[in-house]
């Protein structure tokens, strides 16, 4: 079977069969609500209609995350939920990683600790995906606090990316120019929240300033003919999350998910699930809505999954290692 008849079948368990990559995940709410209700009792309920307002959303973590997972063991717990979950999901290539204030918080500020929880949790748990250890800046942090986070992280070769996400107006953009140019002298896939909230217009400055690789939404691009021109001609990849999107009111639905239109103009796109626990937003479930909606077919759909599993930054020595000739040999 292929993934394009596993899509036709419209049958999720043979769509989770087949690799594909999450690129676009927050695993404090990235994990599997059975394993979170198994070792803990607990139960999450996702997000079902459109969100009226970010205060709604705000309500909906206080009551299903709140304090419960504040502490090393909570978090512990959040990072192997989200390899139990990508496991069970089918995702091959897992792009996540600490908020750089964690470190403190729960790690000891001892970065050797943090690292060796993701990577223990990976061999652990879903040895067969491949992590992508991300570094994760809130936007409303001051640059000042996050540099001297990021003091500890520096020089970690482990790292392979670095984004910035949370409320995307908070501060200029150009405020972080300073992290960005060290992100890429230490050899980070450079990546941000952008045109989420913010226009066309943002995700330009963004990528020029920062000199981003990849940018987390970017979807209103899709209302500047010269934005979506620049993001091709740049090869700036734009990894996407169509269920946040609606439930957030970026979109009207589904059928209309702009992703098609930026995907048929030639634009490097990849599906990503933002907040699995909140938007029920499976990788496998992504691509079946956008399959039964009629917003992208399924051969366009396959060919995004492949394009995603694609490591861009390691593009040779990828297919050298056994784990990059077993996936490419699976697709
Ligand atoms: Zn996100």
């Amino acid at each position: 079977m292929t993934f394009i008849e596993a899509l036709n079948s419209q049958d999720l368990e043979k769509i989770r069969k087949f690799p594909k990559a999450d690129l676009h995940n927050h695993f404090v709410l990235g994990g599997s609500r059975e394993y979170i209700f198994n070792k803990t009792g607990y139960k999450i309920k996702s997000i079902t209609t459109p969100l009226k307002s970010m205060g709604e959303m705000d309500s909906w973590s206080s009551k299903y995350i709140g304090n419960h997972f504040n502490s090393p063991e909570g978090r512990k717990l959040l990072i192997e939920a989200t390899f139990a979950q990508a496991k069970f999901d089918g995702v091959t290539v897992l792009e996540i990683g600490e908020d750089v204030w964690g470190l403190g918080e729960f790690f000891d500020n001892d970065i050797e600790k943090m690292i060796f929880c993701f990577q223990e949790a990976n061999a652990r748990i879903a040895p067969e995906i491949e992590l992508r250890l991300q570094i994760g800046l809130s936007r409303h942090c001051s640059v000042d606090y996050l540099m001297n986070c990021l003091s500890h992280f520096w020089g970690h070769k482990e790292f392979y990316s670095i984004d910035l996400y949370g409320d995307e107006l908070a501060q200029s953009i150009a405020n972080f120019i300073p992290i960005y140019d060290k992100a890429a002298e230490n050899g980070l896939v450079l990546k941000a929240h952008v045109g989420e909230w913010g226009t066309a217009k943002d995700i330009i400055t963004a990528v020029e300033l920062l000199h981003l690789n990849e940018v987390q939404h970017g979807i209103a691009a899709v209302q500047d003919e010269n934005v979506i021109e620049y993001l091709i001609e740049n090869n700036i990849r734009l990894n996407i999350t169509p269920s946040s999107n609606v439930l957030l009111g970026r979109v009207s639905d589904m059928a209309h998910h702009p992703i098609a239109q930026l995907y048929h103009r030639g634009v490097d796109v990849t599906i990503g699930s933002d907040d699995v626990l909140i938007f029920n937003s499976d990788i496998s479930k992504e691509y079946l809505r956008l399959y039964q909606s009629g917003c992208l077919t399924k051969e366009e759909l396959d060919d995004i999954r492949i394009n995603g599993l694609r490591d861009r930054k390691n593009k040779a020595s990828h297919r050298s290692t056994n784990n990059g000739a077993r996936i490419y040999k699976e697709l």
